[in-house]
């Protein structure tokens, strides 16, 4: 699939968003391009990127499918080096995609434990790799890694909790590391999101997802949960001119001081 557009674009800077055929990445995808970006919707496979392209294309923007798993290392260079040749040089890079494997630790397989460290922590690795060649090559770039409150930890979560903190001191490292050639790099720490992801959680522990909403509702400070909208607003400001001072923070969304 090609790069669609619709409507005119004019100057635009181009952002890549992996995991951004359903929920937080593709909430990202819209509000990027909304702010002027062509935008990638890198996920598993194009198909599943349809709706998000579509929802872009119809309101004016321009976004292009991109299927890559961004733990594999030649699929992420391909992608990446496509995105460049059909849209631009990529210069924001949101690493969003992810899974999870819950278990409790005497319960946790290899597999488990590989699938999560592999797509969270080598993916934004291997992603970031890619797309700093062209963000150098500008003289200005973005990178949002999303992390959680997880990080801090969370039962049943060593994988989980051990990527995204993981993740943190990748953002701080590739803060010290870009800085000097305009690029930044930031973390944004969600904390209760309503996406396929909790939905699925909430049916692996056989709770109603209403209930589930509410129980969570109810512990967090500002008494609601989060929706895709409250994380890709601050991943759009940190993708920003405006935050151009601002390198190696991990701003958590959370409703209340989870960090
Ligand atoms: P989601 O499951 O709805 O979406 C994740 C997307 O990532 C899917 O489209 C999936 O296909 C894609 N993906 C998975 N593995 C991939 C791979 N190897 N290569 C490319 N794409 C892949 O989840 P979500 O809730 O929208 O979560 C998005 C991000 O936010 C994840 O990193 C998640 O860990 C993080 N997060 C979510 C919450 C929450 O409460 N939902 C809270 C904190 C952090």
């Amino acid at each position: 699939m090609g790069p669609r557009r619709g409507g005119t674009v004019g100057r635009h800077r181009v952002a890549i968003v992996t995991g951004a055929a359903q929920g937080i990445g593709a909430e990202a995808a819209r509000r990027l391009a909304r702010e002027g970006h062509a935008v990638a919707v890198l996920d598993l496979d194009e198909h599943s990127c349809a709706d998000t392209v579509a929802d872009i294309v119809d309101k004016g923007g321009m976004a292009t499918a991109v299927a890559a798993d961004v733990a594999d290392a030649e699929a992420v260079e391909r992608a990446v080096t496509r995105v460049a040749d059909e849209l631009g040089p990529p210069v924001v890079l949101v690493n969003n995609a992810g899974v999870t494997r819950d278990a409790l630790l005497h319960k946790m397989t290899e597999v488990d434990w590989d699938t999560v460290i592999g797509v969270h922590m080598r993916g934004a690795f291997l992603m970031s790799r890619a797309a700093q060649a062209h963000m150098t090559r500008a003289g200005w770039g973005r990178i949002v890694n999303i992390s959680s409150v997880s990080a801090l930890g969370l039962r049943g979560q060593a994988n989980y909790s051990a990527a995204k903190a993981g993740l943190q001191g990748l953002t701080k490292t590739l803060a010290i590391e870009l800085g000097p050639f305009g690029v930044t790099v930031n973390a944004v720490a969600p904390g209760f999101i309503a996406t396929e992801m909790t939905r699925r959680t909430a049916e692996r522990v056989g709770v109603p997802w209403e209930d589930y909403v509410d129980r969570a509702a109810a512990a967090i400070p500002v008494r609601r949960v989060g929706e895709p909208a409250d994380v890709a607003a601050v991943v759009a400001f940190l993708a920003s001119e405006d935050a151009g001072f601002v390198a190696g923070q991990v701003i958590y969304v959370a409703g209340g001081p989870k960090g």
